[in-house]
């Protein structure tokens, strides 16, 4: 004859309504086999009856009578009530040390009364004479002779309640009702131990601490016992023991969602190397499985250095870490562990429409293959290119491989195939693609964009963008245009919002002068060559002059102003050119004439600089005066003192003072080139 042994914990019999769940789990289970019910006393009531002052016992003869009332009618529950009053009577005049088992006394005398009503055979087990504390064989003898002198299909025990070796009355101590259910499995070799709480079984930290926690659906004895000594609330560590030597699973269910989730402990092996988390009096268990609980002190050390907490003590013990914060920080530090060691970041997909077909669509293509998987890792976001275009084609695949082999609308296409949460990657050089982008935004579709043309726009049109992707929380980033992958805007947009007062930016950030400027030397190779040289490296415009003009330099500081707040039109930059302005008329091979022409005195006034002391460069720049912002650009002669006077090579910087700072705030590197603008967009994606 095999049994079930189902124990309920106090919450599961506090009421009622309730104990009727029991009842249903009860029934279930009785209809497949014989059961054993063990039961704790209804919650409060241990710690009533330890007080044991009148009004304590008043108020849970108050409880039970009305858990009577509203279970039973009639002639029984004037019986039933009966009973309970006869309890509560001996309770009174029980010696002092007596009085606390009562509580499992009375539940369990209520269950019985109600279970018999329905039908079931049932019996009674006095717990007291059965259960010899410290003393297993004697109990497991005592608890089959019992069974097995009163046939029945349904025996109720109460729990905690026993006696000790020498026939006095006493407990198996605060929680031991696990540990009853326990003893009564093993000595009848139960199929199924079956403890009934308040929560859905064991879970990887304390639910009431850390709402993160989820159900361990499979543990092992070992780890379950390691959770039960060191905090772990839900399983009294004594009841693991006989279990285990017995071969029995324990099943940890919650009786408030029966059908919900649950933790089997069994003899398998753990499923995973870190179990959960316990915690008691200030110690913070880290429960782990197999190997040495040293090779996750570096994690938990950095976990909860990340929340701002240095560990008291951390040490390993076993395959597990005990871990010794202040008290105060004891939660915390739990939550930290727990995202640590228990919390896998949902992985956000994010799909990419990139337009350009240039270099730096090619870099970002590249590396975003390359570092899918660290960024996964580091971040939760797994990148995957959907669309690709250039200026004539365009193929959208939301499985990942895009193919140019479509014509037509490819920001048309988009609207209509993208995903929610897709972003789309302005790389291109377009002068009009900006005017696409308040649809996309409008579609929740964020924007990541290389394209500075796209903002040097009239003002209302660059402030229309911002609006959109406020006003459908989406992203409209574009820190690549200005500086690449240097932090130009972000620095700027910073002393903006935190109400700082920009007094001056100047920009050096046109590499192609930078360089040219940088290697031009008087009587040495001409300004005419250095350009062309420039040219075929790729490094100028297609037309140089679009370079000379500072047209590009215009564009950048239209935006760096703008990010500041200042609303800045084209038309108040004065521009100063480097050559004259007729050399801008005609060809470019007559442009490169002209230059040779200009040649004098070009080196003329580089010579003057020098002579001074001086460098030449290119600058782009804000100041405050009294009657508001001035912008201008050309060459400007630096001293050694000034921060562009060191420039190297294409290098860029900005140098900007405001009114919170004394010294001026300067950036300074590489500002050019398609890996750094490609690793500049895929920070604006991911940040
Ligand atoms: N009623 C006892 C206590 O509160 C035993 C138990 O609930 O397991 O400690
Ligand atoms: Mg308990």
């Amino acid at each position: 004859m095999s049994f079930c042994v189902l124990k309920f914990g106090g919450s599961s019999v506090a009421s009622a309504t309730n104990m009727s769940r029991v009842l249903d789990i009860v029934e279930k289970e009785a209809a497949r086999g014989k059961v054993v019910l063990v039961s704790s006393a209804i919650s409060g009531c241990t710690d009533a009856l330890l007080k044991a002052d009148e009004a304590s016992i008043r108020e849970m003869e108050r409880r039970h009578g009305d858990i009577v009332k509203r279970l039973f009618t009639g002639l029984q529950r004037e019986l039933v009530q009966e009973r309970v009053d006869l309890l509560f009577g001996l309770l009174r005049q029980a010696p002092e040390a007596e009085k606390v088992t009562f509580g499992e006394i009375l539940s369990t005398t209520i269950l019985e009364a109600k279970l018999g009503e329905e039908g079931y055979r049932t019996v009674w087990l006095d717990s007291r004479e059965l259960v010899v504390r410290d003393n297993e064989p004697e109990t497991y003898r005592r608890i089959r002779e019992a069974i097995q002198t009163t046939p029945a299909d349904l025996y109720i025990a109460p729990g905690f309640i026993c006696q000790d070796g020498k026939g006095r009355i006493c407990t198996l101590g605060r929680g031991g009702s696990d540990y009853s259910a326990a003893l009564f499995a093993a000595a009848l070799q139960a199929h199924s131990l079956q403890i009934w709480t308040d929560v859905p079984g064991i879970m990887t930290a304390n639910p009431k601490q850390v709402s993160a926690a989820r159900t361990i659906p499979r543990m092992s004895y070992q780890s379950a016992l390691d959770m039960a000594s060191h905090g772990a609330k839900v399983l009294y560590a004594p009841t693991v023991a006989p279990a285990m030597n017995a071969g029995i699973d324990i099943e940890i269910r919650n009786s408030f969602a029966p059908e919900g989730k649950f933790t089997v402990i069994g003899a398998e092996k753990d499923p995973s190397r870190w179990i959960g988390v316990a915690s008691e009096k200030g110690h913070i268990r880290l429960v782990g499985v197999e190997l040495s609980g040293q090779d996750g002190q570096a994690e938990a050390e950095h976990a909860l250095q990340e929340v701002g907490i240095q560990a008291l003590s951390i040490r390993p013990d076993g395959p597990s870490l005990d871990i010794l914060v202040k008290e105060a920080v004891l939660e915390t530090a739990l939550r930290a562990l727990h995202r640590a060691f228990f919390q896998e970041l949902p992985i956000r997909e994010v799909n990419l429409f990139i337009a350009g077909n240039g270099v730096v669509a090619k870099a970002l293509t590249e590396m975003i293959e390359q570092s899918a998987p660290s960024v996964k890792e580091r971040t939760g976001k797994s990148l995957r290119i959907v669309g690709r275009a250039d200026s004539r084609h365009f193929g959208i695949d939301l499985g990942g491989a895009p193919k140019l082999e479509q014509e037509g609308d490819y920001i048309e296409a988009i609207l209509q195939q993208a995903p929610k949460g897709s972003l789309f990657i302005d790389a291109t050089n377009s002068e009009t693609l900006y005017e696409r982008y308040a649809s996309l935004l409008e579609a929740g579709i964020g924007i990541v964009s290389s394209n500075r043309r796209s903002f040097a726009v009239p003002y209302p049109a660059y402030a229309a963008m911002h609006a959109a992707a406020r006003e459908n929380g989406v992203i409209l980033r574009y820190g690549t245009t200005v500086g690449a992958a240097l932090p130009m805007l972000e620095s700027i947009a910073r002393g903006a919002n935190s109400c700082d007062e920009l007094l001056s930016v100047e920009a050096v950030v046109s590499c192609t002068l930078n360089q040219i400027l940088g290697g031009y030397q008087p009587g040495g190779e001409s300004f005419a060559s250095l350009l062309r040289k420039a040219q075929r490296a790729g490094l100028t415009e297609a037309d140089p002059r679009l370079d000379l003009g500072g047209r590009d330099a215009l564009r950048k500081l239209l935006i760096l102003s703008r990010e500041a707040g200042v609303q800045l039109e084209e038309q108040d930059v004065e521009i100063t050119p480097i050559v004259p302005a007729e050399l801008f008329q005609g060809t470019v091979e007559e442009f490169y004439k002209g230059l040779e022409a200009y040649e004098g005195a070009l080196s003329q006034a580089a010579r003057a600089s020098e002579l001074q002391g001086f460098r030449r460069r290119f600058v782009a720049s804000l100041e405050k005066t009294a009657d508001g912002y001035k912008a201008c650009i050309g060459i400007r002669n630096v001293p050694p003192v000034h921060p562009a006077y060191h420039l190297r090579g294409t290098e860029n910087a900005i140098i900007v003072r405001s009114a919170f700072h004394p010294y001026p705030l300067v950036i300074q590197g590489p500002g050019e080139g398609a890996r750094e603008a490609a690793s500049s967009i895929l920070n604006d994606i991911l940040r």
